[in-house]
Parts: C-alpha cells; structure tokens; sequence
C-alpha cells in the first residue's frame, strides 16, 4: 500500500536532512466528529482540491446532523479497526474533533496515529470559565457528580446527555429533569422527568425550563462552545449553583481551540516526497 506520510514544516526546519515539497496530490483526512466543529471544519475543507475527506460518527444518535462530504458512521472496533481503517482508507492525517467528553474514541486516534507515524491534529472547546457570580461545585467526574446529589437531595437539572445517566440511578432521594437527543437505554434514578430536545438552546428557553421545574442545581459537564452554554447563564442570573463535571484528560498532545487553528496546521502539513504517488 503507497500512502502519503505528513510532516509538520515547522519540525521539518529542526530536520534539515527531510525536505518538504508541494502536494502533487490529494491526500485523504480522517474527521472524528459528532460536533458542531468538526462538521465546520468538514464544510470548509470540502472544496480544498488538494484534500479528500471523510469524517466518522459514531452513530449514538437516531437522526445525526450529517456533515459535508464523505460520512462513514460506527465505532471501527477499537485501536486495532481504527488501524486498518486508515490503512485500507489511505489515510494520511487525522483531525479529532470529538466532545471533550469523548474520552476512548481520543485515546484510540492516538495510538493509531502513533503506531502508523501518521499526524494527529487535535481539537478541543475552550471550558467554559466561571464567572464571579457563578455557584459552581467542580468535581472530578460524573461519579462525584452523583456522590455529590446523594448527599443533597433537591430538585435537579441533570443536563450531561444520556449515556451516563446510570451513574446517578440510585440517587433516589432527589428528582431529575433530564434533557437528550433520544430516549436513554440505561437505568434512570427513580424521580425524573425526561425531555427530548435538541440545542442549541436559547437564554429564555433555559429560563423558563428551570423556573418551570423549581430546579434547585444543575449537574452539567464542563462541555465549553455556545450550544449548552444558556443554561449556565440561566442558572447564574437565577442564582443557582451547577455541579460542574470536569472534562477527562484526552491527548499527550496539544490542542488546538479554533478551527481556524486547525485548518492552518493541516495545510502546514506536507507530504514527504519518497512517501507519495500521484
Ligand atoms: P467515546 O466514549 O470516546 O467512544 C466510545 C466508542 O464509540 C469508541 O470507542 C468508538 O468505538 C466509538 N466512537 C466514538 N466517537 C466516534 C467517531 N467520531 N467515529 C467513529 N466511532 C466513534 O465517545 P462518546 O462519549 O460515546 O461519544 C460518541 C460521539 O458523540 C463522539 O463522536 C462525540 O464527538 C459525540 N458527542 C459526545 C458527547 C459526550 O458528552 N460524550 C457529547 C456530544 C457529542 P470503537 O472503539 O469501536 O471505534
């Protein structure tokens, strides 16, 4: 298999013995989506003509927004699929832009890049920053999210999607408002209500929704970006305090917190010429 090997310029100055040329042709991107960025950055390098991408989602939601382009959809079986994947694809760099939250798709993107020297652009949110007259109580996981509502009963709003919901079932002695995409398959706590709503969501829609429920404290994660950020604004002009999920350690490397930023790496990427064909 004859595939393009990348390099970045800037190291290429400190390795004088490789030489960098121009593109004689398109080379394949891998986007790890099912964000709102990474369907931006699949728009913008759409018409690139010296790329080809595809983007993957892993396919958790009934009705995914599709991005531009190419679109595969489901996990590719841990690191070992995600190898064969790039190699069988002729992938030649690699874009994760997935949720700060999405911690093993991340983890697998970087052992794949790493065992097959291919580069790895990482995206990531800026968090969201607490603001002086927030009520935040950070905690470390989803896990000490739940501790923390076991110790205080009250009258929740459970906002951090529906895949970990479990962690809070037996937390009986509260009530949730929980809000996703798509009907949760996992055991809930016994008190809740659930709605199906999809953001982004607005200032006064958020207003209303915790008025409405008389919510007493929000357990969100610290997913940063505008969509979800209403509600934090919401529960600060009300007073309420938010139980604030860190986000997980993702990468070794860098991130990067723009797509702008993005894309100017990857078109600092250059082929090596040994590595190419036509
Ligand atoms: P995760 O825990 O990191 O991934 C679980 C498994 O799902 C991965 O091991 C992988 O399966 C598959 N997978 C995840 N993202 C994929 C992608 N983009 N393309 C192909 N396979 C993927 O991720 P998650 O928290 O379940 O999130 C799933 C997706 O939803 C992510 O793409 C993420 O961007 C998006 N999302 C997540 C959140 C959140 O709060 N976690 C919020 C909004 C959007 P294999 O091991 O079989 O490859």
């Amino acid at each position: 298999m004859v595939r393009c090997r990348l390099i970045d310029t800037e190291a290429t100055r400190k390795t004088p013995a490789i030489e960098a040329v121009p593109r004689s042709a398109p080379f394949r991107v891998l986007i790890l989506g099912g964000t709102g960025e990474a369907s931006e950055l699949a728009r913008r390098l759409a018409d690139q003509s010296d790329l080809s991408i595809v983007s993957s989602l892993a396919g958790r939601v009934n009705q995914p927004k599709i991005p531009e382009g190419p679109v595969r959809i489901g996990g590719f079986g841990g690191v070992d699929g995600l190898i064969s994947f790039l190699q069988n694809e002729r992938i030649g760099a690699v874009i994760d832009a997935t949720h700060p939250f999405a911690a093993r798709i991340s983890a697998s993107a970087e052992l794949a890049c790493n065992r097959l020297g291919l580069p790895l652009i990482v995206f990531s949110r800026v968090p969201w920053a607490k603001q002086e007259a927030d009520r935040w109580h950070v905690v470390l996981d989803t896990r000490s999210a739940a501790a923390y509502v076991a110790q205080t009963p009250g009258r929740v709003f459970l906002a951090i999607g529906r895949q970990q919901l479990d962690t809070f079932a037996a937390c009986s002695n509260a009530w949730f408002l929980i809000r996703a995409i798509d009907p949760p398959d996992v055991s809930l706590p016994p008190n809740t209500k659930l709605i199906l709503e999809r953001g982004p969501f607005h200032l006064e829609h958020e207003l209303q929704l915790l008025r409405d429920h008389a919510i007493e404290y929000i357990v969100s994660k610290n997913s940063g970006g505008p969509a979800t950020y209403a509600k934090i604004e919401a529960a600060r002009l009300l007073g309420i305090p938010v139980v604030m999920v860190e986000r997980p350690q993702k990468h070794s490397v860098p991130s990067i917190n723009s797509v702008d930023g993005v894309l100017a790496t990857l078109n600092r990427l250059q082929p090596i010429a040994e590595f190419c064909t036509p």
